[in-house]
């Protein structure tokens, strides 16, 4: 999930100094709303933990439809005030930048934070999730004074003008596994075009969200433009998608409640619903390949990096028959590299899973697996048990058919699942097979079947000889029930503005 744009950070600490800053690091807690911090109206709280010990974190203020309607009533006041909106383009544009430099600031803690309420190793957290925060708001202030409109033709007798506005209330609900970068690809395109955005970050992600709005206000952005509500998707989550004065989503998660914002839209004020979903992606290797080494590490940081919490993880491995034993006892080696270890130790490759629900989900798949046929090759064990956290090796199933529950459903674990084919035309018809359409990816020496791919998959990106592959400037999102509409690049603003048609009849 790493733009390629950013460059990586150094590294800043060993695992003493980490656990160190972790002691001394102020938790925030309260949602941010109207630039203050505020219980829940109701006084309720959720606890926030650590996935990879299960200590408890902080007490976080748990929102509700009264917290929510104070919230959007702000966000309305300050877009129609035009405190936001109205500023030139260059202006938003450069307190946006202040903002990211603001977050590139106070990097360390942000990504401690994220480390901490996640389990995902502070290695990545620091090179990866901060690092693409912060190169998503930059590119998109960036973009703020170069978009321009468009003139229809339409004769010499009048004027036809094409614009973009802004929508008005913008609500982002995302996913706990990318919390930061995903919050950047709605933030940075969203509020840059002049919305006021309520961020609701998932309940298990909520305390780096809380510090890096909070550094917005210093740079200049209207309290108003910019709140986050804490709290239960099934609370906070809906009240967001129901509300009436909320006028689009952009939500980032899983199928079945990606499913319930179109709902919430249709009972409510037909919001414009984004939506980027989960994935099943295929990630073919053809017979005519030479570098099995190269491929079995893309397929195996293509599925496990992460955790394999990752929308577009590789996870089905459609091989030809003719190579499989080969490439798997290949990436088998890479599975010996990416044990699980402590997320605060910068030499980990591999964290904790979000919580023990989760957990116990992806291992009940493991057992599904077997039950239904599958050889499990090796992985699937629940380590590090003393730790208090949820960590399982990975794995790898072979002889899966695509007709098995672990073929079709999002596992969102460290579990890959192998469908041997005969040929380019089977591994096609296997690939495209499935209720997502997220990502896909085709491994093949022969320029033609690597283009014929490309056009057959029904997926918003293709990887032709990689695997993830990723740039802020590139569009990202789903065929199928992985979503509709985009993230990144340009494109996203077609969730967060309204075109305006205005005539001008002139005289004669
Ligand atoms: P989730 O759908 O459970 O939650 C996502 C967000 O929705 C959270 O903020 C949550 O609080 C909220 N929510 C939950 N229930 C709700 C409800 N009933 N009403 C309103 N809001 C509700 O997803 P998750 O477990 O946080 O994340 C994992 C999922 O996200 C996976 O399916 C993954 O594939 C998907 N994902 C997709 C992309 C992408 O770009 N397509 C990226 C990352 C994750």
């Amino acid at each position: 999930m790493a733009d390629d744009t950013e460059t990586l950070m150094p590294r800043t600490r060993e695992l003493a100094g980490w656990r160190g800053l972790a002691e001394r690091l102020p938790l925030p807690r309260r949602a941010y709303v109207g630039g203050e911090w505020r219980n829940a109206e109701s006084g309720r709280t959720f606890t926030a933990r650590n996935p990879a010990t299960g200590e408890p974190l902080a007490e976080v203020a748990a929102c509700d439809a009264a917290d929510v309607d104070r919230a959007v009533a702000i966000a309305r006041r300050t877009f129609e005030a035009g405190e936001w909106r109205e500023l030139p383009p260059t202006e938003r544009k450069a307190r946006m930048l202040a903002w990211a430099d603001a977050i590139a600031a106070h990097a360390d803690e942000i990504a401690l934070l994220e480390t901490l309420e996640t389990g995902k190793p502070i290695g990545q957290t620091t090179s990866v999730d901060v690092p693409g925060l912060v190169g998503g708001l930059r590119w998109y202030a960036e973009a703020l004074d170069k978009l321009y409109g468009e003139t229809a033709p339409n004769g010499a007798n009048s004027v036809c003008l094409i614009d973009r506005e802004p929508v008005g209330v913008v609500a982002a609900v995302v996913p706990w596994n990318y919390p930061l970068i995903i919050a950047g690809w709605k933030l940075g395109p969203a509020l840059g075009a002049g919305n006021s955005v309520i961020l609701k970050p998932a309940e298990q992600s909520t305390l780096a969200t809380l510090r890096v709005a909070e550094l917005a206000r210093d740079a200049g952005i209207p309290t108003g433009a910019l709140q986050v509500i804490t709290g239960l998707g099934h609370e906070a989550g809906q009240a967001l998608g129901l509300h009436d004065d909320v006028d689009a989503i952009g939500f980032t998660g899983s199928t079945e409640v990606g499913k319930k914002f179109l709902e919430y839209s249709a009972r409510s004020n037909m919001k414009r619903i984004g939506l980027e979903c989960g994935g099943k992606s295929p990630h073919i290797v053809t017979r005519n390949v030479d570098d099995l080494d190269r491929i079995a590490m893309y397929v195996a940081y293509g599925v496990w990096y992460n955790q394999g919490e990752t929308c577009h993880a590789g996870t089905r491995l459609i091989v030809d028959r003719t190579i499989k034993d080969e490439l798997l006892a290949r990436v088998r080696q890479w599975a010996d590299e990416l044990q699980p270890g402590d997320p605060l130790d910068p030499d980990t490759q591999m964290g904790a899973m979000i919580e023990p629900e989760h957990a116990d989900k992806v291992m009940g798949y493991l057992q599904q697996g077997r039950d239904e046929g599958a050889r499990l090759l090796f992985g699937g064990e629940r380590v590090r048990r003393d730790s208090g956290g949820d960590f399982i090796t990975p794995a790898i199933f072979d002889e899966v058919t695509n007709d098995m529950r672990i073929a079709r459903e999002e596992i969102f674990g460290p579990v890959l699942v192998t469908i041997g084919v005969d040929g380019l035309d089977e591994a096609l018809a296997v690939a495209n097979d499935t209720d997502y359409g997220l990502g896909a990816a085709i491994w093949t020496n022969r320029l033609s079947d690597g283009h014929r791919a490309a056009r057959a998959l029904r997926a918003g990106t293709v990887w032709v000889n990689c695997y993830d592959h990723t740039s802020i400037n590139a569009p990202f999102g789903g065929f199928k029930q992985s979503g509709q509409g985009r993230d990144k690049s340009l494109h996203a603003f077609d969730k967060y503005t309204e075109l305006k048609t205005t005539w001008i009849e002139l005289d004669a």
